[in-house]
């Protein structure tokens, strides 16, 4: 055996085994291409070798790429090299492949003869999710193993396949069960016993398609990704095979690639994608233990009580719901069961996985049930009295060192810590409706939450499988308090005259996921309307804040739930459709308050939804609610719809230009008065000093 580092290369009989150890997951890292290197040099020099088995130790053969190498100079010559040197030894060279294969890792076992993977192998191509296109030689040699619409399905899905699909696609020639490594290499001496001889994939021709066939690929593009280049860039590379020799190919792809990582999209998506690993690391918290999360409490079986038991069942996790009814737990268990059942029909859940999940979910009506548990979450009608009262018995009722959650939207968690004699254990868990779907979890730190509940509380977020984002208590925390302007003007936009469908659809076109008036048809309208009236002190006095919602409402249009809110919807339905009725109430309201008339730009829609948005995230970064700028891009793409692909909020700020922004909102402000459109002091100060957010939390970050 030869020790190269984390590649090693090993010699069984007449086959040369290549090893790589890259944990976790064999990113093909400089470190992993240099090993490579180092193993084809020595491979040259080793007698009686007849074929070349590749494989990886760990969990999963080369998994991809490093994505952190964007930033840096242009990889793809290196990477092309390196593969086309694997493609043109004279042995066969055989790929044995196990865990998620994507990209990159992909990409390397094209290169190789032959492909042989353990059945469960995931094997995919997401590249255009990170706004850009496979870079290793995948747009030109898939094409040449499956063919031109099938690479293109695989590329533009950008969704794993399965060892059974990759084997029907026609680029894997064989799964192993058992021992991989054992059976890859009597594959491979199957193979030489055959007179197998090297099977290069550049040596086939890929065939060319129908202009008709690519003209259908864009269209789908268009509307699978609208506002993006990359999966058009992708059509273009991977037709391109047909048409130029394996090396051209090579070089048209190097250079799309590296056109695609300079677009606005690639950046956006590659910084999120860092932006989602980020999160996890808090600031400043020394190193120390967590307490283990083995069982879990919940009390309320509303709507995110029950979500939120549907976590921990789904981690494995036994729970306890605890309500003051029977009925209400009943009817609690009713809608996870059918919650359950609908991920079965969709054939996202085995039955048997129901049923064990189900088992885990307990119910009790008092808190005895909780004696023994290492985590309670709250998650009762939005009052501060019963919540006070809530946490005051939980404190009596749990273990010492139990973590105690409230999954508040609005309120002091300060405060709620404080009706416990251990509000260092205390902290707010901001789950997401449904919570059992949505990544995101706001967790809520006051200045008394101790170093262990806080560790415990990041770790919970693992175990559930959710993105924590920690922030400090304010009102509306992140995601909700850049919310509020950013609906605001939407409701007054529809009171001066434009239509739901206006405001949604410009929205929308522009990349959020739905429109925010429909987002409210679909929480419910009323729940707006009485987090405003509980909370109608910390609002500025504009007589016209969220009339629209309470003109509604007032209406008994709740939203989809009734089948009439901004829009009208019919039974078993959710497809908008305007509705005179809805239009002549919110006339009606803007004649009562005097609101003039006009007709709106989609521009100017944009910018005011948008641009209090943006503000608000100056703000917060600014008061130190979150630990970093990109902490809240993670909270409005993983919890909002924000697209991914702008890179959230602040990092959009960035993208117009942080003077634009100022510009904007003070235009704003000439036209529609101080009270909404005060520009954030922090953004006055980056534009006046012309730094960017990086400059300044690097300077803060000295300072601290
Ligand atoms: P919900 O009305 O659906 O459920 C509340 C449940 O609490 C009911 O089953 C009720 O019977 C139960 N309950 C009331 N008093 C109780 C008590 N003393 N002991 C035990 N159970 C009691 O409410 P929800 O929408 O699930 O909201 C719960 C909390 O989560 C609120 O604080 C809300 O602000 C917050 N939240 C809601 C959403 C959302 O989209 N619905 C999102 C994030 C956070």
């Amino acid at each position: 055996m030869q020790d190269l580092g984390i590649v090693r290369i090993e010699q069984d009989g007449e086959i040369a085994v290549i090893v790589i150890n890259n944990p976790p997951v064999n990113t093909i890292t400089a470190a992993v291409r240099a090993g490579l290197e180092r193993a084809l040099r020595t491979l040259a020099s080793l007698t009686a070798v007849r074929a070349v088995l590749l494989r990886c130790e760990g969990s999963s053969f080369c998994s991809g790429a490093d994505i952190g190498e964007f930033k840096g100079p242009p990889m793809e010559a290196e990477y092309r090299d390196l593969f086309g040197r694997l493609e043109a030894q004279s042995i066969p060279v055989i790929a044995a492949m196990h865990g998620t294969v994507l990209g990159g890792g992909l990409e390397i076992a094209l290169a190789c003869h032959y492909r042989v993977a353990a059945p469960g192998t995931r094997f995919g191509f997401p590249e255009v999710t990170l706004g850009i296109i496979p870079g290793a030689g995948g747009t030109q040699r898939m094409p040449r193993l499956i063919g031109i619409e099938k690479s293109l399905e695989l590329i533009l899905s950008a969704r794993p396949v399965d060892a059974g699909q990759a084997m029907t696609l026609g680029f894997l020639d064989e799964t192993i069960e058992g021992d991989l490594t054992i059976g890859a290499l009597a594959y491979v001496r199957r193979l030489l016993a055959a007179g197998a001889g090297p099977r290069r994939t550049s040596d086939r021709p890929a065939a060319p398609v129908a202009a008709e066939v690519v003209a259908k690929f864009k269209e789908r593009a268009g509307k699978q990704y609208p506002n993006r280049v990359a999966p058009l860039t992708a059509i273009e590379a991977v037709t391109a095979s047909a048409r130029l020799p394996l090396d051209q190919g090579l070089l048209l792809e190097d250079r799309m690639v590296n056109g695609a990582k300079l677009t606005p999209e690639s950046r956006g998506s590659v910084h999120v994608f860092f932006a989602d690993r980020e999160t996890r690391k808090v600031l400043g918290l020394p190193d120390g233990s967590s307490r283990e999360i083995r069982s879990a409490g919940i009390v309320g079986a509303g709507t995110m009580g029950g979500g939120i038991a549907m976590c921990f069942a789904n981690a494995g996790i036994p729970v306890t719901l605890v309500d003051t009814t029977t009925e209400a737990l009943q009817r609690g268990l009713a809608v996870i069961e059918k919650n359950y059942q609908s991920m079965v029909k969709r054939g996202r859940l085995q039955l048997e996985d129901k049923e064990k999940r189900l088992a885990l979910i307990g119910t009790a009506l008092d808190y005895r049930a909780f004696a023994d548990v290492d985590v309670v979450i709250e998650a009762v009608f939005e009052d501060m009295e019963l919540k006070k009262k809530i946490f005051s018995a939980l404190d009596g009722a749990t273990k010492p060192g139990a973590l105690l959650a409230s999954n508040t939207s609005t309120l002091d968690v300060t405060e709620i810590a404080r009706a416990t004699r251990r509000p260092s254990d205390v902290v707010g868990t901001h789950f997401f409706s449904p919570a059992n779907v949505m990544p995101l979890l706001e967790v809520i730190r006051t200045d008394l939450t101790g170093p262990t509940a806080l560790r415990t509380a990041m770790n919970m977020a693992k175990l559930l499988r959710k993105t924590p984002v920690l922030a400090r208590v304010c009102y509306g925390f992140v995601g909700n308090r850049m919310m509020e302007g950013y609906a605001r003007e939407a409701e007054r936009i529809v009171l001066e005259g434009a239509t739901p469908q206006q405001v949604d659809s410009v929205l929308e076109q522009w990349g959020m996921a739905m429109g925010i008036l429909a987002v409210f048809d679909m929480a419910g309208v009323e729940v707006g309307v009485n987090v405003h009236k509980a909370n109608a002190d910390r609002y500025p006095p504009d007589p016209t804040y969220y009339q629209a919602d309470f003109a509604l409402v007032e209406a008994g249009r709740l939203g989809q739930k009734n089948g009439k809110g901004y829009y009208r919807y019919e039974a078993g339905d959710r497809a908008r459709h305007e509705d005179p009725e809805a239009l002549a109430l919110l006339r009606a309201r803007a004649q009562q308050l005097g609101v003039p008339q006009r007709l709106h730009s989609d521009q100017e829609i944009l910018m005011r939804c948008l641009y209090p948005l943006l503000n608000e995230g100056f703000r917060i970064l600014q008061e130190g609610v979150v630990q970093r700028a990109s902490d809240i891009d993670v909270v409005w793409t993983s919890g909002y719809g924000f697209p991914r692909y702008r890179g959230g909020p602040m990092f959009y700020a960035e993208l117009i230009g942080l003077e634009t922004l100022l510009e904007g909102i003070e235009s704003f402000r000439k036209e529609f008065g101080p009270m909404h459109w005060e520009p954030a002091p922090l953004l006055i100060e980056l534009v006046k000093q012309g730094r960017t957010i990086a400059d300044w939390e690097q300077a803060k970050a000295v300072a601290a």
